[in-house]
């Protein structure tokens, strides 16, 4: 073992997985559960980095940054919604996560929070995202202006927010570029908003 995964193992948190299912087509509702997750101080927006490798026979650590998209403090619980598409290490973990699995973590924290003062949100991104969207657009006051693109290869990949509500624009589309995704945000209104 190495010595940043021995010094890992000694300041990572750990929690238990109590749900992994199938969301969408490409993408994982991991549920963890346990006492690290009690006493957070958590903004919707903040993220988990979670480690891989730290098991004794593995030599290499990997961490990849998960968005919370649900805390229950009471439950002592997080919801995080994991895409597969990449399928590079975090996809295969979230593939193969099963109950009563150790998961190594570091948070919560990061800096995509919401500004409280802007006069409108634009949420633009791909599927990987929408967790981290629906976790702040719950934040927002109702009249409050919002646009979103969702880029979405297939219409089964995208999946609800965890009160079942739909509330941001998908895009259906094999790519979406960055001038695809402003001329989408036109479409729906962009210069309207307000935003200078
Ligand atoms: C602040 C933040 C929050 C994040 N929140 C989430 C989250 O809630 N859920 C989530 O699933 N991911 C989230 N991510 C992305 C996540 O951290 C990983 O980067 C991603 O899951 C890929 O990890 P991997 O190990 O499977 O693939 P990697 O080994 O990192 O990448 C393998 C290949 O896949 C490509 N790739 C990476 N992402 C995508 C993608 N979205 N579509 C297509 N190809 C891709 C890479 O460019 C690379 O070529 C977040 C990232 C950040 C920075």
């Amino acid at each position: 073992m190495s010595l940043l995964t021995s010094l890992a193992r000694q300041v990572m948190q750990q929690a238990t997985v109590v749900g992994a299912a199938r969301l969408a087509a490409h993408a994982y509702r991991i549920t963890l559960a346990g006492l690290a997750l009690q006493h957070w101080t958590y903004t919707p927006g903040q993220t988990l980095n979670v480690f891989f490798g730290l098991a004794a026979a593995e030599t290499s650590l990997r961490k990849r940054t998960y968005s919370v998209w649900g805390y229950d403090p009471a439950r002592q619980e997080v919801e995080l919604a994991v895409c597969t598409f990449s399928d590079g290490p975090g996809a295969h973990w979230a593939a193969q996560c099963r109950p009563g699995d150790t998961v190594h973590f570091y948070g919560p924290g990061g800096q995509f929070l919401l500004n409280p003062a802007a006069p409108a949100h634009v949420f633009l991104g791909d599927v990987s995202c929408l967790s981290h969207f629906y976790a702040l657009h719950r934040q927002l006051a109702p009249d409050v202006p919002v646009l979103s693109v969702i880029h979405a290869q297939h219409r089964e990949e995208v999946f609800a927010d965890l009160d079942g509500r739909w509330p941001l624009h998908v895009e259906v589309a094999a790519t979406l570029s960055a001038a695809q995704y402003l001329r989408v945000a036109e479409t729906l209104g962009l210069r309207k908003l307000g935003l200078g």
